[in-house]
């Protein structure tokens, strides 16, 4: 698979540097510390939980505690969120370090060298921060994962700018894709195209998803919980035709963005789901834009 295709492929958050901008960026990690061990039954029967373990690459500036610190609230902050819409907490059994390649100044790859690098499990998936590289200006990939249920979630962290909620928000973000959101029309979901945008700055504004993307995750959930449901093509047919017309209802809002035709055609490949587009998705990569707000 070569480096285009790998582009293509990965679902991403941009941000867009604006000269005299700034940023939005990034996301993060999941969620309630607890260990291993002894919750597991009890959180099984109150909802699903996934397990994540934390990651930072060496260019992590700060020290253990202070990394550890910072992205365990923003998990808690994270799974608090969705847990509004969904029966899935997001619990961190651990945490962890990789070595990132410094000749690599594309998440894409960024993306494909943790996938190599941190392995991943049933019910425990990998966040990972990388301060590999700086965002130099032009257009950068903020934090991407290669798909809907995949383990693995990278986020750029090398952005001084960028204010925590709206780090936050962008985590929100890669998290709904994990719980198989698409990106939505709506200008206050979670899941817009452009989160970057400076509303998560403003005090009364709430983080949050779109009617269509909370009945999509309400129904990964409940898969999750009831079936334990690990990959996108384990999702019972019922559910995937019900996620298929929520699908189609983004695809039709948000024409110019390719996540939830994507998401369509992978139902239509696994149900010979009826209605889809019958057009050829646009080359090029379906990355979220993240535009940076002005001071
Ligand atoms: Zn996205």
């Amino acid at each position: 698979m070569n480096l285009h295709h790998l582009r293509r492929r990965a679902l991403c958050t941009r941000l867009q540097f604006l000269p005299a901008t700034f940023y939005a960026n990034i996301c993060a990690t999941l969620a309630l510390v607890v260990f291993l061990g002894g919750l597991r039954p009890d959180h099984a029967e109150a909802g699903h939980v996934v397990f994540v373990k934390i990651y930072v690459d060496e260019e992590e500036a700060t020290t253990d505690q202070v990394w550890k610190a910072r992205l365990t609230e923003r998990v808690r902050k994270a799974s608090n969120i969705i847990s509004r819409y969904t029966d899935v907490k997001f619990a961190i059994v651990g945490y962890g370090r990789w070595s990132s390649d410094n000749r690599i100044q594309d998440l894409s790859r960024s993306l494909r060298e943790f996938e190599q690098e941190v392995e991943t499990s049933k019910e425990r998936i990998a966040i990972g921060f990388s301060s590999q590289y700086k965002f130099q200006g032009g257009r950068a990939h903020l934090g991407g994962t290669r798909g809907p249920m995949r383990h693995h979630i990278l986020i750029r962290e090398n952005a001084k700018s960028v204010r925590e909620v709206e780090r936050l928000e962008v985590l929100v973000h890669e998290m709904g894709h994990f719980l198989c959101a698409g990106h939505s029309s709506s200008t206050t979901s979670a899941m817009r195209p452009v989160v970057g945008d400076g509303q998560a700055r403003a005090k009364s504004f709430e983080i949050g998803f779109d009617p269509v993307n909370a009945q999509i995750m309400r129904l990964v959930g409940n898969e999750m919980r009831d079936r334990r449901v690990d990959r996108f093509e384990e999702l019972s047919p019922a559910t995937l035709k019900k996620m298929g017309g929520q699908y189609l209802k983004l695809a039709r809002a948000l024409p110019e963005d390719k996540t939830s035709i994507r998401y369509l055609y992978r139902i239509r490949s696994l149900l010979q789901f009826g209605g889809v587009p019958k057009k050829t998705l646009p080359k090029g990569s379906d990355d979220l834009l993240l535009t940076l707000p002005r001071k």
